[in-house]
């Protein structure tokens, strides 16, 4: 990250400017829709920037990353799991991550559920849906989510706050807008079905944050408009 807190302060007010220029559009109150910066392959540094900016959360995509910066960083900020996750660092995560966005199985969600109970706390997460179907993501069906949301409840010690995707990557807009437009309607299906809000839909990231607040997104995850590029290749591994 080459940026000074100066630069990336004028990047977060630039990126605001989008997202409350989005909730005009689609007539919602910008209060209800949060950003997070997501800090992968930058330094401890970018998450003092956003804990300074008064950010409530950064997102990391690799659980070891995620641990490694926390433990270099005082910044009072909250630390969010928005990478793929396996199933060997499912402790480690439920020890070091507030929230976990990325839970895509049944099988992850015991893992997390029993390994939160036994570190006496409970724990917040998203259900990862791939609303795209996009055969390059992670993700649960769209058919198994109503199960995985079965699994997660059952679950006592988590904490079920909504939904998360990753829209497919395509130079064509309306994959992003159906994708997203898909996540809530099946956030609602699911809601009626289920009788739980599911308020969260973390969705939107920084090329197409207006096209997910228009389709309802309550949580877009920011890296690029906010720290500039990224220098090492990001894989979507635990
Ligand atoms: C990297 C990443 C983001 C941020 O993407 P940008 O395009 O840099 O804003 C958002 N969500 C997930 C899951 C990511 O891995």
């Amino acid at each position: 990250m080459q940026i000074s807190y100066d630069e990336f302060k004028a990047r977060a007010t630039a990126v605001r400017a989008r997202m409350d220029a989005a909730c005009r559009q689609a007539q919602r109150d910008p209060a209800t829709v949060e950003l997070l910066a997501v800090t992968k392959n930058h330094p401890a540094a970018a998450a003092e920037f956003a804990a300074r900016f008064g950010l409530r959360a950064v997102g990391e995509n690799r659980v070891q990353e995620g641990v490694a910066k926390r433990a270099q960083t005082t910044a009072r900020i909250a630390w969010e799991l928005i990478g793929h996750l396996q199933s060997n660092k499912a402790a480690l995560a439920a020890a070091h991550f507030d929230r976990i966005q990325s839970v895509d199985s049944a099988k992850l969600a015991g893992l997390l559920g029993r390994a939160a109970t036994a570190q006496g706390r409970t724990l917040p997460v998203l259900l990862q849906i791939n609303a795209g179907t996009d055969p390059a993501k992670f993700g649960a069906e769209p058919d198994a989510a109503a199960g995985l949301l079965d699994a997660a409840l059952a679950q006592p010690g988590l904490q079920v706050d909504g939904l998360m995707v990753i829209a497919p990557l395509s130079d064509d807009p309306a994959v992003a807008t159906r994708t997203f437009a898909n996540l809530r309607e099946l956030r609602d299906r699911l809601t009626a079905a289920s009788g739980r809000p599911l308020a969260v839909l973390s969705m939107g990231m920084s090329g197409d944050l207006e096209a997910a607040i228009a389709a309802g997104s309550t949580l877009v995850r920011i890296g690029t408009a906010l720290f500039g590029e990224r220098t090492a290749p990001v894989a979507p591994a635990g």
